[in-house]
């Protein structure tokens, strides 16, 4: 059972709207576009791996939980957990594509792509066990003792995987059932529910929110106006019941709201009438009051602020 469903991480939905927003001409423009790239074949293997784990006839008496941040010793930020009667299963999911080496000492992962391009990243065991610790010391902290188990999951047969020494497991998509049959058949049983209780109602959510500040980046560059989602230009034009674009003539009513959560993953999480002016590209303070009127504020008159958070969903 699905307890937490894939969502796309907050970082990946911030960078889209950084990368349209930025001009291309930006020092940081580059960068920018390939962690997006990097943070988008991440969330689409984690996304994969989900569908695949709720198709898994073994896994209905389990609770499967996408993302998961705990209150623990350790930082920790889990990309998929499973409640099992046998215990605790983390994937730590690497959509990498090349050859890639883990190294042992010092514990490395270095992957080279067709290209020739050489790039190193963390040794993904480490993450791993470091969420592992950190959710033992949840578990113990609720008087829970039960085996955790922890393995590197690459979701697609598009890597060549070298590895040194041992570890915890390296496993391909396609075994994981196998993976999971063997942990499950060791015939412990415990209390899947109450924990998955606990777990649920111990969640945390951090977001890296405003972006213009994570990445030192100037708001004053960035490209203003309601997007058109159907010819994927800025420049919508407010008519009065709807916004219009000139140059495909796709009509949307709630266009606005795409580019006040802009706002808030890249600028920040409240906005004054004049922003919202300025940003959304509209003359009357009227319609823009018109607009912002639905949120929660703070302030009086001119100083009013508008909370854009509610608009996010919490993530
Ligand atoms: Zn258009």
């Amino acid at each position: 059972m699905i307890v937490k469903p894939f969502a796309p991480s907050p970082l990946t939905l911030g960078l889209q709207a950084l990368v349209a927003r930025l001009p291309s001409t930006h020092s940081q423009y580059l960068k920018l576009q390939k962690e997006l790239k990097n943070k988008e074949a991440g969330d689409f293997g984690e996304q994969y791996i989900m569908n695949e784990l709720q198709k898994l006839q073994q896994l209905s008496d389990c609770h499967i939980f996408h993302n998961v941040m705990l209150p623990a010793i350790l930082p920790m930020q889990i990309d998929i957990l499973i409640i099992t009667p046998s215990g605790i299963i983390i994937l730590e999911i690497k959509n990498i594509r090349g050859t890639v080496h883990f190294k042992s000492d010092p514990r490395q992962l270095i992957r080279s792509t067709e290209t020739g391009e050489v790039h190193t990243f963390t040794h993904p065991e480490i993450q791993l066990e470091q969420y592992m610790q950190a959710t033992k010391h949840f578990l113990d902290a609720h008087d829970i003792t039960m085996p955790i188990y922890g393995a590197i999951v690459f979701p697609f047969n598009n890597v060549d995987i070298h590895r040194e020494g041992e570890g915890l497991p390296i496993i391909m998509g396609k075994e994981l059932p196998l993976y999971i049959h063997k942990l499950k058949s060791q015939k412990l049983y415990f209390a899947t529910n109450d924990i998955a209780h606990i777990i649920l109602s111990q969640l945390r959510h951090t977001n890296p929110f405003p972006l213009c500040q994570y990445y030192h980046i100037e708001s004053s560059v960035l490209q203003k106006g309601v997007y058109c989602e159907n010819c994927g230009q800025f420049g919508m034009q407010k008519l009065k019941a709807t916004w219009f674009c000139q140059k495909c003539e796709h009509q949307c009513k709630e266009a606005h709201v795409s580019a006040l959560r802009d706002f808030y993953m890249l600028v920040g999480n409240t906005m004054t009438n004049r922003e919202c002016r300025d940003f959304l590209k509209i003359e009357s303070p009227h319609v823009t009051k018109r607009i912002l009127q639905k949120l929660t504020r703070s302030g009086l008159g001119k100083h009013t602020k508008y909370n854009l958070a509610s608009l996010n969903g919490n993530r």
